[in-house]
């Protein structure tokens, strides 16, 4: 984002293009909270808990479900916010012709492969899904599915590790108090 200065200005407007995105959707937790409220927790956690203040990686996570989950295009993402956010985004969007299995197995192989910036969104995604599963989780899941994931979160979190311990280290403490509750 260096031809941009006015960083807070692209942030917000990242906020409102995400928020009109992905405005007819819900959460899959039992109170099927808005969907927004996802990419604006990752923002919260890197920016709060994590001190990272890089904008590209800020707008990058509260944008890095559009293009998986919304009919919002490459195109569309790099005329409004440059390619550096655009490829960001990319690099942590699934391939959604694939079958589910697969794109997870991907997701552990790519991570090690990732840009930094993208390891960061991808930490925190992890972060924030186990915070919601933890909290409020999906109302059909029984807990042999709620071990799958936190197990399948672990092994894609191993290919980013060393990109920023103080979140690693919270991931960690999740997947600890998951331990707990099984
Ligand atoms: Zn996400």
């Amino acid at each position: 984002m260096t031809d941009d200065k006015n960083h807070m200005g692209t942030f917000i407007k990242a906020v409102a293009f995400a928020a009109e995105k992905h405005r007819n959707q819900r959460r899959k937790d039992a109170e099927a909270s808005p969907y927004i409220n996802h990419p604006i927790a990752l923002a919260d956690v890197l920016a709060n808990e994590g001190g990272v203040v890089d904008p590209t990686v800020l707008c990058a996570a509260i944008l890095h479900d559009t293009i998986e989950d919304t009919e919002t295009t490459e195109d569309e993402l790099r005329d409004a916010f440059g390619p550096e956010v655009t490829s960001i985004v990319l690099e942590v969007t699934d391939d959604k012709s694939l079958e589910k299995q697969v794109r997870k197995q991907l997701q552990v192989e790519h991570a090690p492969h990732l840009s930094p910036e993208a390891k960061l969104v991808k930490l925190a995604d992890k972060i924030c899904i186990l915070r919601d599963i933890l909290a409020s989780p999906p109302a059909d899941w029984p807990a042999q599915r709620k071990r799958e994931y936190f197990d399948w979160a672990g092994r894609v979190i191993e290919g980013v590790r060393g990109v920023h311990p103080g979140l690693e280290s919270i991931f960690d403490g999740l997947q600890r108090r998951s331990r707990e509750l099984h």
